[in-house]
């Protein structure tokens, strides 16, 4: 028998070519009002969903598949018994369901009346897409139309069909919370006068076993609605997430972002205990893995990992050798997934959320409280680097300075970084003084801070650090400026024959 696709889309963009593309398979298709009409009128072969359920859709459309023959369709198992459970009613199986939602949040966005938003409450979307996904294992899930050329393949495995389904379920958690978020303040008055990206709505996300210590109970939670990279991510394989594992792999992702939007390559961060320890750029993924790993084979053991790109079968492969506790990527490819979940079972493998708008928010705990400010979100292009010495960087030295001031931008404060060619080659963070954060990076990089450029997040009290590294060999330094003794420092270098460049903009983290 044909098997049987329901595309029930409120946005309608790319659906005439997917399931034309499905009809050319030999997929039967079903569809609700809108959508068989947007099918019906590019001549796909299509029948409706009340033509198979007996009943017309009512209610204004509140009820068009909330029926056994649909959802018994998707959720029979394919097996003898539900199969004749479902033959004895005369329903057929449903084999994938491809699903977008009313648009609530846009319905939302655009300061809709109460009424009009309570109407933009899919029901029977998210009833299909849970239907679905839980009988992933025979039915294919779609909820984002970058999927849909999974679809088209003859042999979909296990292990793909399962990321469908934790997408799928991703997906639904998201819309309800977003309900969740308009009801509990939709209200003509606002409850405070905060703005509103300040108000401490908190939603508890996920558990973990617990905090830092095993002594420590703890939780994960959200900002009201807002969305993460980290939190809202998909673990497509390995162990539950532990709270250090959260913690870390938010720090990786949020340098390897800041890198992806200022270099050309693909990006590798390896984090140990929130701070950078090996990072690198290079063509592919593989390369960069490798860069960033040899740039501190010991320290990157245990640590957690985040790349800018695809992580491919190859790139897997490339980390067998490693102990590596968490790896996050905007996206991994099947193939790696089921690698890594057979040799690697242990590791955490992510793939990103992509939020719309990241949270603007950074908190510190106190005792008794929290300290809250925006998040440091300044990008190198709002900078007006300034050269301060005599001799002017080379384009090499430019372009590892700009690399390297994100590096120190998001390591603990004292952070020294010194780098060479697009990989990290010491570093030094979270020292009580520069010059000690300065002694560090200069020991890890050892021969490899000859021609190497280092940059500070924050500015230099004494000529020390210059001296340091100029005797180690660096050429080019990057620093914000602005202390007492600036004369000073620049006087060393312009003594020492290395160049320095003020950014104006210091990046403490506490
Ligand atoms: P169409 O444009 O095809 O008429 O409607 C598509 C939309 O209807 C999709 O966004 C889908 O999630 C939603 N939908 C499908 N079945 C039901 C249902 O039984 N009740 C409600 N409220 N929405 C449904």
């Amino acid at each position: 028998m044909a098997k049987r696709a329901l595309i029930s889309v409120s946005d309608k963009t790319g659906v005439v070519e997917f399931a034309a593309q499905l009809t050319e398979r030999g997929w039967e298709i079903l569809s609700t009002g809108g959508t068989f009409k947007a099918l019906a009128d590019a001549g796909i072969p299509v029948r409706q969903v009340s033509d198979v359920t007996g009943f017309p859709e009512m209610l204004d459309g509140r009820v068009k598949t909330l029926h056994p023959a649909i959802h018994g369709g998707i959720l029979a198992r394919r097996e003898a018994d539900h199969l004749a459970q479902l033959a004895a009613q005369g329903f057929g199986t449903i084999d994938l369901v491809c699903v977008n939602l009313y648009p609530f949040r846009e319905t939302v966005a655009r300061g809709a009346p109460f009424d009009e938003v309570i109407e933009n409450i899919d029901i029977g979307g998210p009833a299909m897409i849970r239907s679905a996904a839980k009988n992933h294992a025979g039915v294919l899930v779609l909820v984002d139309p970058a999927d849909y050329a999974v679809a088209l393949q003859d042999d979909v495995s296990q292990a793909e069909r399962r990321r469908l389904a934790a997408k799928a379920y991703g997906h639904t958690s998201e819309y309800d919370a977003a309900i969740h978020a308009y009801l509990s303040g939709a209200s003509d008055e606002m409850p405070t006068q905060l703005p509103e990206h300040l108000t401490l709505n908190l939603d508890r996300v996920a558990e973990v076993r617990y905090g830092e210590n095993p002594h420590q109970p703890a939780a994960i939670y959200r900002w009201g609605d807002s969305r993460g990279p980290v939190i809202d991510a998909q673990v497509v394989a390995g162990k539950p997430m532990s709270f250090n594992n959260y913690a870390d792999a938010d720090a990786a992702w949020s340098l390897c972002q800041e890198l992806a939007g200022q270099e050309q390559g693909a990006v590798c961060v390896a984090v140990k205990h929130a701070n950078p320890c090996g990072v690198a750029v290079a063509d592919d993924v593989k390369t960069a893995w490798e860069r960033a790993r040899d740039a501190d084979t010991l320290s990157v053991f245990g640590g957690v990992v985040a790349v800018s790109r695809t992580v491919d079968f190859n790139a897997a492969q490339a980390m067998r050798g490693t102990f590596l506790e968490v790896l996050i990527a905007p996206d991994v490819t099947p193939d790696a997934v089921e690698w890594f979940a057979s040799k690697k079972p242990d590791l955490r493998v992510l793939i990103a959320a992509k939020p719309e708008h990241l949270s603007v928010l950074d908190v510190r705990p106190l005792t008794g409280g929290f300290a809250v400010q925006e998040r440091d979100n300044r990008p190198w292009d709002d900078l007006c680097p300034e050269v301060v010495t005599e001799r002017q960087p080379t384009e090499q030295e430019w372009a590892d300075l700009r690399f390297a001031w994100a590096v120190v931008k998001h390591a603990r404060s004292n952070a020294v970084a010194i780098c060479k060619g697009g990989v990290t080659v010491g570093l030094g963070a979270g020292a009580v003084s520069r010059i000690w954060a300065a002694e560090r990076a200069v020991a890890n990089a050892g021969e490899k801070a000859q021609g190497a450029v280092l940059a500070s997040e924050a500015f230099f009290p004494f000529d020390d650090v210059v001296r340091l590294a100029a005797s180690a060999g660096v050429g080019a330094i990057l620093q914000p400026g602005g202390a007492k003794r600036d004369p000073e420092v620049v006087a060393a270098c312009n003594e020492l024959g290395i160049s320095m460049v003020f950014t104006g903009s210091r990046h403490f983290k506490h």
